[in-house]
């Protein structure tokens, strides 16, 4: 019976209209939110979850995205990310991306804090944007730290350079993201902020990669709301006091006209 249950929850593709309501309550009533965005906010826009059931690594050994496989086969490396990099630039933001950057032109949520790399919130229009795991968009020279656009990298692979190298000092490139055995970038920055703010809003990740997953908890600690936006039950569904199980851009589009409308009957 229990199994039942929730195997009816897991396949509900409506979005529960209580829930928006409730979680459009919280967030018009908080006066610092912050919004906490993984790999399901971006499924919609074509990026495949690296870690979910159609996921990459389940293609390729995971060995390749760590930090000592690139130091020690970088163009092994390179020629691998050059094929993740073509979904990257046809993808673009969708709904959900679209709504949270929406919520902070109103000022509703401050600052996204994300563990994605694909600069889908940024391409939707959102500014303030703190990259747990840094960004695609662009790589670093390991010598100088040097930053290249991307774009301007797959220049250079594809007219031969493999690996890409520094222009000024001729180091190795790397892509600008956090590899598996590096930390995460600007932790410090997104933990003050999480320890401020009086509501979260997770959307699109199941919470189980840490130290990102600390987010919500942080702001649980210090006394906060937790709305989870998933298609799937979460690792941190028990803190949450809202939970809206369906697809990102159907919750967040819902979520946005609830309280656009709770807005204007203040
Ligand atoms: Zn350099």
């Amino acid at each position: 019976m229990a199994r039942n249950h929730k195997w009816l929850i897991m396949n509900e593709t409506q979005c529960n209209s209580e829930n928006v309501e409730r979680a459009a309550d919280i967030l018009v009533n908080a006066h610092h939110a912050i919004a906490f965005t993984g790999a399901g906010i971006s499924t919609e826009s074509g990026i495949p979850d690296f870690r979910g059931p159609q996921g990459l690594w389940r293609q390729y050994n995971p060995e390749i995205a760590t930090i000592d496989y690139f130091l020690q086969h970088p163009k092994e490396f390179w020629l691998f990310y050059r094929m993740r990099l073509s979904t990257l630039f046809t993808a673009k933001p969708n709904r959900a991306h679209i709504a949270l950057a929406e919520l902070e032109k109103m000022g509703i949520i401050k600052t996204i804090i994300t563990q994605n790399i694909d600069g889908l919130h940024q391409a939707a229009g959102s500014n303030n944007v703190i990259e747990l795991h840094g960004t695609m968009r662009r790589a670093v020279c390991l010598a100088c730290g040097h930053t290249y656009p991307m774009d301007a990298v797959i220049k250079k692979i594809d007219s031969g350079q493999v690996p890409p190298l520094c222009d000024g000092c001729g180091g190795i490139l790397k892509p600008d993201t956090v590899l598996f055995g590096e930390s995460v970038k600007d932790f410090e920055r997104a933990r003050e902020l999480a320890l401020m703010s009086d509501a979260v809003l997770v959307v699109g990740s199941s919470l189980s990669v840490y130290p990102a997953a600390y987010i919500p908890l942080f702001v649980k600690e210090m006394g906060g709301k937790v709305i989870i936006v998933n298609m799937e039950p979460t690792e941190l569904d028990y803190i949450a006091d809202v939970i809206i199980q369906c697809k990102a851009g159907d919750a967040m589009s819902l979520l946005l006209d609830a309280v656009k409308k709770k807005l204007s009957m203040k």
